[in-house]
């Protein structure tokens, strides 16, 4: 759990490009659930991709805790990050799905169940630990995909329009399920999205960004009930 700091972070993808991400700041608190709103192609994803360590930045600093990570690679640097695309293996079970990510670094196995059972008991997904991930509705996937994101506790946790895949109903219901699951483990989050909807519900504060620039920053109730 931490605090993410962004210090004047730029990204050009190219000598001569304009800047996908123009001298960011941002103070993310402990614990906080802090949305990233825009327009395609405004530099959301970006800016994720450089706090995940996926991306290389141009400019500035960022800070996970008290680290300074510019140069730590992305295992490294404790955080889980959650895509549209969610990528579960096809031939593991959830259980072991869930579990990769300690099993390749070694964790005792006895460790592992303890943490991959707290993780499905958090997303209640506990009865269908057995089975495949084509056995599986979308929304029971994606609480996978979010039950390997979570099983590490990694201090911060990074999402990418978990939610635009899944048809409208589900999408309402994975968005409580998401704030449930941060309520329960209170990591710090950063999640991206063009939807309104999504980052009034969801955010504690959201930041609204338009080419690569931070236009505002504030909580929903700020953004929305402006006079
Ligand atoms: P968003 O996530 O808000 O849709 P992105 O961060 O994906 O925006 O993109 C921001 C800008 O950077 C866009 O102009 C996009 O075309 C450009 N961009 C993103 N990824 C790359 C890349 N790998 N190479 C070159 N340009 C890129
Ligand atoms: P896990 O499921 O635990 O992330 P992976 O094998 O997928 O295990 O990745 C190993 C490590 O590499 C991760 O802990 C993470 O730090 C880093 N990594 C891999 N892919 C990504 C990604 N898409 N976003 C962020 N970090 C990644």
């Amino acid at each position: 759990m931490a605090r993410i700091l962004l210090n004047n972070v730029s990204k050009r993808y190219g000598k001569f490009k304009e800047f996908a991400v123009k001298d960011f700041n941002l103070d993310i608190e402990d614990q906080e659930f802090l949305v990233f709103l825009g327009p395609s192609g405004c530099g959301k994803s970006t800016t994720l991709r450089m706090v995940a360590g996926l991306e290389d930045i141009s400019g500035g600093e960022i800070f996970i805790g008290d680290t300074l990570v510019n140069d730590i690679p992305p295992k490294d640097r404790d955080i889980s990050m959650v895509f549209q695309n969610y990528a579960l293996y096809p031939n593991l079970s959830v259980y072991e799905n869930i579990a990769f990510g300690l099993r390749i670094r070694k964790v005792p196995k006895f460790e592992i169940e303890d943490a991959v059972k707290r993780a499905a008991r958090v997303l209640e997904i506990g009865s269908f630990l057995d089975r495949k991930p084509r056995e599986l509705s979308g929304g029971q996937r994606q609480r996978v995909a979010l039950g390997r994101a979570i099983v590490r506790q990694p201090q911060a946790f990074l999402m990418d329009e978990p939610l635009s895949n899944l048809d409208a109903k589900l999408r309402v219901q994975m968005r409580a399920e998401i704030i449930r699951l941060h309520k329960a483990i209170g990591v710090t989050t950063i999640y991206v999205t063009h939807d309104q909807i999504e980052a009034m519900t969801m955010g504690d504060r959201i930041v609204v960004m338009n080419r690569g620039i931070i236009q505002q920053v504030d909580t929903p109730e700020v953004i929305y009930n402006r006079p």
